[in-house]
């Protein structure tokens, strides 16, 4: 099939092959069956979510495959490749070789819209970013809506569109640098760079393939586009200032060019009129400014008036998971940031905090380099707790700095906590570590950190 065109693609009786069942393959099963494709799914794994999928799908007729991958998958169209899989992997590697073109379920989806996108990517920040960013679009005249990594796949949102156009219509998508490895038309209109730092080392071979995978973000991007991006992040500002697109920069430091400024009491607009006093602004944390300045500023973009702009920055407080405040026990503070999964952002978290720390560190280990937490943890926090598979590594790299005491999971953490607190104290867990080897994402490590804090809070 030739997708060359991105104008002229045509799905109707081609015989598409979803490989990866999980909510985004779901998502894009569904729509290509309701465009008139031959829908075909199929995943290695047979677990209870995609035992379910596939059964949601076989209702509307759609065939799949579980458990593995047949020859099937090869008499294809077009495959629809799950961001689980990697890009050099053996399978994607042979469906290279028959010429079956590949695209992630972000790129098939924007196939079928052309409502303008908004598209924030970046190693950390995205969510949050994302969550501002849609209650800021939000107005007669344009009607955001989120979609992307955060959880809701585009194209569940792209479906019901197509049944009931809507032309004040803007997508706001929060992309990972996985979802970028399979796109050729998608092009946003505003393209959104928050900040790289070394996360995913695990599944790039380095440092520089990963950037570019998060670069692609604006690879399409074109004279009448714009990307907006950290002028704070040297990376960043070196490897996209080529882009044909118009760069709109943000920043926290410093004034150049930016759509919006801040100093040390307010954020100002570039006319110098005040935006918000930052004792207003409701997220805490410097890193927080920055995001809701790259949203403030992809808003602006698209026509958002600076009173509204102004309104979510004083009212949004944040996702569950980033920095969340969970219990208050004996005048310590229980902090959930469960989400830090890599070193940056367990850096912020420690700097959102005047007050001492006892930091719950670990999980399953991505390659990261601990010592880098060393300027960051000293004459700050007194102690660190260590879970997980990253224990070890943990140890090597911070022993010399506060000795870490090693638990088998959360639950004895927390114990050594009611203890060891002082009234003042907050207890973070900031673990900078994926999850997957004691639970089963991020949100069931915040969740059983949350009720252990609240288990304690309710027996004081
Ligand atoms: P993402 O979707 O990119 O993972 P989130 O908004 O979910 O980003 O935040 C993930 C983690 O990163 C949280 O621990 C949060 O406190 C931290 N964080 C948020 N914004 C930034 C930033 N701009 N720089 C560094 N860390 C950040």
């Amino acid at each position: 099939m030739n997708i060359n065109n991105r104008n002229n693609i045509n799905i109707k009786d081609r015989l598409v092959i979803v490989i990866g069942i999980g909510r985004s393959g779901l998502a894009a099963a569904r729509l290509a069956h309701y465009l008139g494709a031959k829908v075909f799914i199929s995943d290695n794994s047979a677990n209870k979510t995609v035992t379910s999928n596939l059964q949601e799908l076989q209702l509307l007729g759609i065939e799949g495959e579980l458990g593995g991958h047949s020859s099937r998958i090869f008499e294809a169209d077009l495959w629809i490749l799950s961001p689980g899989i990697a890009q050099d992997s053996d399978l994607v590697r042979q469906a290279q070789s028959k010429a079956i073109p590949i695209v992630s379920e972000i790129e098939f989806a924007s196939w079928f819209t052309d409502a303008p996108i908004l598209a924030v990517t970046g190693s950390n920040g995205k969510t949050t970013t994302v969550h501002a960013l849609a209650l800021m679009c939000q107005t007669e005249k344009i009607h955001g809506i989120l979609a992307g990594n955060m959880g809701v796949p585009f194209a569940k949102m792209v479906l019901p569109d197509l049944m009931e156009p809507d032309p004040a219509r803007v997508f706001i998508l929060e992309i990972s640098s996985f979802q970028m490895e399979f796109i050729r038309h998608f092009q946003p209109r505003v393209s959104v760079f928050l900040n790289i730092s070394s996360d995913h080392l695990d599944r790039y071979p380095s440092m520089a393939e990963y950037i570019d995978a998060k670069l692609n973000l604006a690879r399409n991007a074109g004279f009448n586009d714009y990307v907006v991006l950290n002028l704070d992040d040297p990376i960043l500002t070196e490897r996209l200032k080529t882009s044909p697109a118009w760069l709109v920069p943000f920043s926290i430091r410093q004034q150049a060019e930016t759509t919006y400024f801040v100093d040390d009491t307010k954020v100002y607009t570039s006319e110098h009129a005040t935006l918000i006093p930052l004792d207003a602004v409701a997220l805490p944390g410097r890193h927080n400014l920055a995001n809701l300045l790259a949203a403030a500023t992809a808003a602006h973009l698209i026509g958002i008036p600076d009173q509204t702009i102004a309104m979510v920055m004083q009212s949004f407080t944040g996702i569950p998971h980033r920095l969340e405040e969970v219990a208050l026990v004996d005048g310590v503070k229980y902090i959930n940031d469960s989400k830090a999964t890599n070193l940056d952002a367990v850096k912020v978290a420690l700097m959102s905090f005047p007050d001492p720390i006892i930091l719950i560190l670990g999980g399953k280990d991505k390659g990261s380099d601990f010592r880098e937490l060393i300027p960051y943890i000293e004459h700050k926090v007194k102690q660190i707790i260590a879970i997980g598979q990253a224990q070890t590594p943990i140890l090597a790299a911070l022993r010399d700095a506060v000795r870490p005491i090693c638990v088998d999971g959360l639950r004895d953490a927390v114990k050594i906590t009611r203890d060891s607190a002082m009234p003042g104290d907050v207890v973070l867990l900031s673990p900078g570590c994926a999850s997957f080897d004691q639970f089963r994402d991020f949100e069931d490590r915040g969740d059983q950190f949350r009720l252990l804090a609240k288990e304690l809070e309710i027996s004081t």
